[in-house]
């Protein structure tokens, strides 16, 4: 590949593939975050055949492959056409980093210089490896225990940037129970970042992340989480069937309007209605994923617990447990082990089994609320944080 000014064509629609001629295009185009049917288009577009999609889609999403001269099954003038025109591009590794635990982290260089993150968990004695994908740099939505929300919002990834998570992490060499597994088994929506205010580039790279010649993971294993963007679940439903998480933290909404803004605007009933709505839509989804971050002395008391039970007893949903990972000034403290424990009881004698998550990675700064980035980005304006959670999929 050489190095020409690149241009990311993730937010290339299909018609503005299908309009560029090898004379028109003066930078090539990235075809890594593209859809099956934007890939077509480029094809035709180019005179070439639209199988030629699938095959690229296999080298770059199957091989981990961004040299075109590498692509065997494409015809010598082809690969020399495609050098030309089109490249496959994704983010720069700034920083690999595995932990005592076995947690991978990058840290990974976008677009404009920013950085983001993304953590591989391991779980189930190395049969399981959940990628914790970010969707933006920043978020808008300002909960008040999340550092990511504490840094603002600066803008959304492309799709490019987001399935280009996945495609580092797939293309590394992580330890595994059986060489012949994909490194990665499981993707969940829960770096930095709130995915439903970026929906279209979210949609469109974890179409990627179900396509079978993308990553070809089931739509239980990839779940998306959010904060509450009530309107934006609901159109979910129509456009893709993942599996869904919902970070709850509070059962009333005076403390959910403290914890979670957003609340605000669409409250607690608002938001477990469409929940309702959205498992009926989606009849392989059982089920809802509550995240529930246990706050000392805020969230994480008997009545909290017989609150929570109550608002979510038409739900069919599971609850996971994060004690609260601190940082800087947050103001807020995590409970202790017993406290987490009783809460944890608690619920149990309401009726729900809820694990509680603990903090992986610690050492390598890639714990929930902790990703703060040893490395500053280019513009030096702040740390960047990204959270994870481990879920409990399949
Ligand atoms: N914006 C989405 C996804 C990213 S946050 C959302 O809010 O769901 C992923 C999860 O980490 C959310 O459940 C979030 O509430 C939780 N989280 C954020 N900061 C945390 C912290 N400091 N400690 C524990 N969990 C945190
Ligand atoms: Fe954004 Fe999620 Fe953090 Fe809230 S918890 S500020 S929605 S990333």
């Amino acid at each position: 590949m050489t190095t020409a000014a690149p241009r990311d064509a993730t937010s290339a629609t299909a018609s503005e593939a299908a309009t560029a001629t090898p004379e028109a295009t003066a930078e090539r185009v990235n075809l890594l975050g593209m859809s099956r049917a934007q890939l077509e288009a480029f094809f035709l577009s180019i005179g070439e055949k639209k199988f030629r999609a699938t095959q690229l889609m296999k080298w770059m999403h199957h091989e981990g492959c961004d040299d075109f001269a590498a692509m065997t099954n494409l015809s010598r003038a082809l690969r020399e056409k495609l050098e030309r025109l089109a490249e496959v591009r994704g983010p720069g590794v700034v920083y690999e980093g595995s932990s005592r635990d076995g947690t991978q982290k990058w840290v990974l260089e976008v677009e404009d210089g920013s950085y983001v993150e993304t953590v591989l968990i391991p779980a189930d004695n190395g049969k399981r490896r959940t990628l914790c994908v970010s969707s933006q740099v920043g978020c808008s939505l300002d909960c008040s225990f999340c550092s990511t929300g504490k840094q603002g919002f600066q803008r959304n990834l492309t799709a490019a940037e987001i399935i280009g998570q996945v495609w580092v992490a797939s293309r590394s060499d992580v330890p595994r129970a059986d060489s012949r597994q994909r490194p990665v088994t499981n993707v969940v929506m829960m770096g930095m970042g709130e995915p439903l205010m970026n929906y279209d580039n979210v949609v469109a790279a974890m179409q990627l992340m179900l396509e079978d010649n993308g990553y070809g993971l089931s739509k239980r294993r990839v779940t998306l989480s959010t904060s509450g963007v009530v309107p934006k679940i609901d159109k979910l439903s129509d456009d893709i069937d993942v599996s869904l998480a919902i970070s709850l933290h509070a059962a009333n909404d005076e403390l959910r309007n403290e914890l979670v803004p957003l609340n605000r605007k669409y409250n607690i009933r608002t938001l477990l209605d469409a929940c309702s709505r959205y498992l009926e839509k989606s009849p392989e989804n059982r089920q809802v994923t509550i995240e529930y971050t246990l706050i000392a002395g805020v969230n994480d008391q008997q009545e909290h617990a017989r609150e929570l039970a109550e608002v979510l007893h038409d739900l069919p949903c599971k609850i996971n447990l994060i004690p609260f990972n601190p940082f800087p000034n947050s103001g807020y403290e995590t409970p202790s082990r017993n406290q987490a424990v009783r809460f944890q009881r608690w619920l149990d004698e309401l009726g729900y089994t809820a694990p509680i998550r603990t903090a992986r990675g610690d050492d390598i700064d890639a714990a929930c609320g902790q990703l703060v980035g040893r490395v500053k980005d280019r513009t030096k304006r702040q740390a960047r944080y990204i959270q994870s959670v481990q879920l409990d999929a399949p």
